[in-house]
């Protein structure tokens, strides 16, 4: 079959890739110049840094067989996140682990002394929580909250805490201990050569053709025997419903020498500094040297037409619109809608080669038993 892949980035690099090495005749438009979506990295020819273009990304999975499929393309090195935190003049270790909690409140627990004075900050009062803020005020209480939670979410999502969901804040990261890594995931590493040269070689069949600076067209779907959608799923009908809402994100550029800020992502908290974190490339390939340094300073804002679609809001309101475009999509036949755009939720990399293998599989299966291939294999709602 003659199949098209709208996007060029994990989502339609690994379906394509399964689908190409069953036989299928594949083509991959982007309408970008690069490959590789959001997780596009870049030499920087200035000072030879591996820079993360769309914003930082560490690779973490707990699925052996997503791990097995990256490093069968591309070597990782061993890469642990370790984020810090810049709160009312001092840093901070994050996730909140014991270390955390000693500084912030001067003492010097260990594990069971700091979980029982944890228990006693929090809100217990609160038995249900509803909001971002409830459920941090019962978790953690009022303090920590206020100085690694309050801030930098009004920051991110623009909005107070108090009108966003408990779910944002599901399981929150709490350590009783002095373990500083940001995931609990087995696998975790950052691919040697940059997630782009990963995805040019999982590309790399000659059953796919990739045409760049191309964005989709209807005229497209009529060549082609089936389409896998991973644009916006609004974008595919025009936005005749209206706009999905997401947030964005700018990075304010700068260069430094040596070693700027010591580590890869300082996160900051208080809501007088407008950036959320500044991201140091260099530091996520350790094991390069490099006298320059390239760095980002990032600032989340509602995303307008002309932006770049970062984080889905899902809110109320978005769930309402996602729904009705959800049905309008299932009335489709011929293609099939995946991938963080393609079906409006954050998915990070691991989940989106999981769920691009799985889509493969049941496209195989489907099309074998002469059965038609679903809108969703994963239900946005
Ligand atoms: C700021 C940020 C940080 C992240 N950090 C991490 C992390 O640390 N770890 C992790 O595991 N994950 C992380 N992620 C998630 C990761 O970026 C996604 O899992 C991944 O990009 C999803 O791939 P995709 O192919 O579904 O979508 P995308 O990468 O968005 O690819 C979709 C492609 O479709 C193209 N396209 C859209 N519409 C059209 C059209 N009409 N015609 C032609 N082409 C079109 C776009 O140009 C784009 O290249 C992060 C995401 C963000 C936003």
């Amino acid at each position: 079959m003659k199949i098209l892949f709208v996007g060029a980035g994990l989502s339609g690099a690994v379906t394509g890739r399964a689908l190409a090495e069953a036989g299928h005749e594949v083509t991959v438009i982007d309408g970008r110049d690069h490959i590789a979506g959001n997780c596009h990295t870049v030499r920087d020819p200035e000072t030879g840094v591996m820079v993360h273009v769309y914003g930082p990304h560490i690779f973490h999975t707990d699925d052996a067989g997503v791990w097995d499929y990256v490093t069968r393309f591309m070597a990782f090195r061993p890469y642990k996140n370790r984020v810090k935190t810049t709160s009312r003049g001092e840093v901070f270790s994050l996730p909140i682990n014991l270390h955390t909690i000693n500084q912030f409140y001067r003492k010097t627990f260990r594990p069971e002394e700091a979980r029982a004075f944890i228990a006693e900050q929090a809100d217990t009062s609160i038995e249900d929580p509803q909001t971002f803020e409830e459920q941090a005020l019962r978790f953690v209480g009022p303090d920590l909250y206020e100085a690694f939670f309050k801030g930098y979410t009004e920051k991110q999502w623009g909005c107070s805490p108090t009108e966003l969901p408990a779910s944002i804040l599901k399981r929150l990261p709490v350590r009783f201990n002095y373990d500083d890594n940001y995931f609990f995931h087995r696998f975790q590493g950052m691919p040697e050569e940059g997630y782009t040269e990963m995805v040019a070689r999982i590309l790399d069949h000659p059953g796919i053709t990739v045409t760049l600076g191309t964005w989709y067209e209807p005229a497209m779907a009529e060549d082609h025997d089936h389409v896998f959608w991973s644009g916006p799923l609004d974008g595919y009908f025009g936005y005749e419903l209206g706009r999905l809402g997401y947030r964005t994100l700018d990075f304010e550029r700068f260069t430094a020498q040596g070693d700027w800020q010591g580590t890869a992502v300082m996160n900051y908290g208080d809501r007088d500094v407008p950036w959320t974190r500044i991201t140091e490339h260099k530091h996520f390939s350790p094991w390069e040297e490099h006298e320059g340094s390239v760095l980002y300073r990032e600032f989340s804002r509602e995303c307008g037409p002309e932006d770049i679609p970062y984080y889905p809001i899902r809110l109320v309101e978005e769930k309402e619109m996602l729904g009705a475009y959800v049905a309008r999509a299932e009335a489709e036949t011929g293609v099939t809608f995946m991938g963080r755009l393609g079906t409006y939720r954050y998915l990070d990399m691991d989940v989106t080669i999981r769920e691009a293998l799985d889509t493969a599989a049941l496209f195989l299966a489907r099309t074998g038993a002469g059965e038609p291939m679903p809108a969703f294999v994963k239900s946005p709602l």
